[in-house]
């Protein structure tokens, strides 16, 4: 196990009054040439003194924005992070870097915290990460106001939002960190949040005076795609196997029983998959999580409770098997993947069922009537975003506040557009069946009307008998349940929320009934037996794995990592990224110089680990 609290090992000079410059630190500490865009202003920003709030995407760069900042600045940063299973990576990166950092949170004994509380006042930490609960004791804040501090970094902010779905009650105290100390800046950084939540987490924090600073929403490595369900299992493993065999990926399901399921149907194929659901013991988490973190090709099978705080950069494909409550859901949990900014997918499949669960559970949820209609409308964009015919990325971004001029090309509706129908008459049929047979029927009972079945409950309401009996043969009963889904998508049909999801009509159907009003409908994608290559002709190229042309050199510098990685006890990619090993194998460095020039090596790995890595590379230039 890496050394905890071993700080003599740790030998950088404290950083003295704002002797350093920002981009010197960057490059020196970190191995990165520029900062990205905003990156450079928000550390600025910081650097001077000054709040900010932090909005951006998944793998956008949060964590540098305050990292840079605590190197320049002197004394030490506190950051605020919800996670303690993380604090542990996140410390040990840092270490790697030779950053002096360190925890204090509920997972260590005595000794440890008061060795880390001693470090603190001593001034030999840059950087102390604090559980929120832990940083709010009167003890705590005391320790606090008798060190000397750089700043306060708040991360995961959004867990002060009550609306959203990571609410933390420790969080709102957070806000006495304001008065308890002025003058010292603090940044509160997050992923995911709309206007409203931005504005409760300014509030909250006591953040009205910080300066906002916004990113561009876009995932542009993320292909998103969005399949009606067929066959669900079966199109989850074809997509696997066609497009991530081997990869590192999370699967997302609703239910625990649908984890564990999903779980051992993949690991019956002989991938590694884990389940993670808070059913398991802690213990089980934890080390599922951890497999995920350090072993090459593991795919978590997880309901929504995995997933926060996991910056794992070479997640490749996030998979849902249900459909998520609301799109800030699905662009968070979609967003754990490609954070290093490689191509990844996001795949999802969705069916009738879904659709008719997630609104039943929300009108049978406790909560008053306005969270039942944000709910609602929340609901009502994660359904338009599936039954879009243009491009997804654009109806996510826009949702967001974000605009994208053009189709993007990578999403599903880009790389293949789908067809609509006119279905203005099978709407007036659908519609007028469940009117007929009095809205006490599901889905499946009033295709079987509509398209004539004999089956003795028919005969027995006497259903035969009545207009619509029969008159649906043109479709097929699966064309039928794409109409219905579509119906209660869009809020023409809803599902009876006490009873077995009876279809009943709304009011907004009434103009489609009459045949006032036409309607086009979304055309299914045919499902030929084997899918997945249908259109992976125009994908290949993307994936990572394709665009490595020697594999020996990158398998021998993946061993080399995970050598390195095993000896020490982190994850492979504490010590190096993929991009790093990918741009090693592109630029093939002979000398210390030159491999202090890949992207992701600065000083402290390069005097580390830069021998061992060029007499790999020597090993694959003579094979
Ligand atoms: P976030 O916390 O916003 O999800 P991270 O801080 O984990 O994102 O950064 C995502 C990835 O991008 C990391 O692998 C990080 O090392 C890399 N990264 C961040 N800033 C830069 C930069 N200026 N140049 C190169 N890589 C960067
Ligand atoms: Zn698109």
């Amino acid at each position: 196990m890496y050394p905890e609290h071993d700080f003599e090992q740790l030998t950088k000079e404290p950083p003295t009054a704002n002797c350093k410059d920002p981009e010197q630190v960057l490059h020196d500490v970190f191995g990165y040439e520029t900062f990205r865009p905003l990156q450079g202003d928000i550390v600025r920003e910081v650097v001077n003194g000054g709040d900010a709030l932090v909005l951006m995407p998944t793998g956008g760069g949060k964590s540098l924005c305050y990292q840079v900042p605590a190197l320049v600045r002197p004394g030490t940063a506190i950051v605020i992070s919800p996670l303690i299973a993380l604090m542990q990576d996140q410390v040990n990166a840092l270490r790697e870097l030779g950053v002096r950092a360190a925890f204090l949170n509920s997972s260590m004994d005595f000794e440890q915290a008061r060795a880390t509380e001693y470090a603190l006042m001593t001034g030999e930490l840059d950087l102390l990460y604090c559980a929120p609960e832990r940083l709010i004791q009167p003890r705590t804040i005391e320790l606090l106001h008798n060190a000397s501090l750089s700043l306060f970094a708040i991360d995961e902010a959004h867990c002060v939002s009550q609306w959203g779905h990571d609410f933390r009650s420790d969080y709102l105290q957070l806000s006495m960190l304001a008065e308890a100390f002025p003058g010292i800046p603090r940044i509160a950084l997050t992923a995911t949040a709309d206007e409203r939540t931005r504005k409760e987490i300014a509030e909250r924090l006591s953040l009205t005076q910080a300066r906002h600073f916004i990113s561009g929403f876009d995932r542009p490595n993320i292909q998103y795609r969005i399949t009606p369900k067929t066959n669900a299992n079966k199109q989850l493993l074809d997509f696997i196997k066609a497009e991530h065999a081997g990869d590192c990926g999370i699967v997302y399901c609703l239910s625990r029983n649908k984890v564990d399921a999903t779980a051992k149907l993949l690991a019956s194929k002989g991938y590694t998959a884990l389940p993670y659901h808070a059913g398991l013991t802690s213990e089980q988490r934890s080390r599922n999580q951890d497999r995920f973190l350090r072993e090459d090709g593991v795919i978590v099978v997880a309901t929504i409770a995995f997933g926060m705080g996991i910056d794992k950069p070479d997640v490749r494909f996030v998979a849902h098997m249900d459909l998520p409550k609301s799109l800030e859901a699905y662009y968070q949990e979609t967003g754990r993947a490609g954070r290093d900014g490689k191509p990844s997918t996001a795949w999802m499949v969705y069916g009738l069922q879904d659709v008719i669960k997630l609104r039943q559970m929300l009108e049978a949820s406790q909560g008053n009537d306005q969270f039942k209609r944000v709910e609602r409308q929340k609901l009502d964009a994660m359904l338009g975003l599936c039954e879009v015919t243009q491009c997804r990325r654009q109806v996510l971004l826009r949702y967001f506040g974000d605009t994208l001029e053009q189709p993007c090309g990578n999403c599903d509706s880009c790389l293949n557009p789908p067809e609509t129908w006119d279905g203005s008459v099978a709407v007036q049929k659908a519609l007028s069946c469940v009117f007929r047979t009095g809205q006490r029927y599901g889905v499946n009972y009033l295709i079987d009307v509509l398209r004539g079945s004999e089956n003795e409950r028919i005969v027995q309401a006497g259903h035969q008998a009545i207009s619509t009996y029969g008159i649906g043969t043109e479709l097929s009963a699966n064309e039928w349940k794409s109409v219905f889904r579509q119906l209660v998508a869009n809020g023409y049909l809803r599902a009876d929320p006490d009873g077995y999801g009876a279809m009943q009509l709304t009011e907004q159907c009434r103009p489609l009934l009459k045949g006032d009003q036409r309607i086009e409908l979304r055309k299914d994608p045919v499902v030929k037996a084997s899918t997945g290559s249908k259109s992976s002709g125009k994908r290949s190229g993307q994936n990572l794995r394709d665009q490595i042309t020697d594999h020996e050199g990158w398998e021998a510098l993946r061993a080399c990592r995970k050598a390195l990685a095993d000896k020490q006890g982190v994850p492979p990619y504490v010590i190096f990224h993929d991009t790093t090993l990918f741009d090693m194998l592109e630029r093939r460095p002979t000398t210390l110089e030159e491999l202090g020039e890949v992207s992701g090596v600065g000083a402290a790995k390069l005097e580390k680990y830069g021998d061992i890595f060029l007499e790999t590379l020597r090993g694959i230039g003579q094979a």
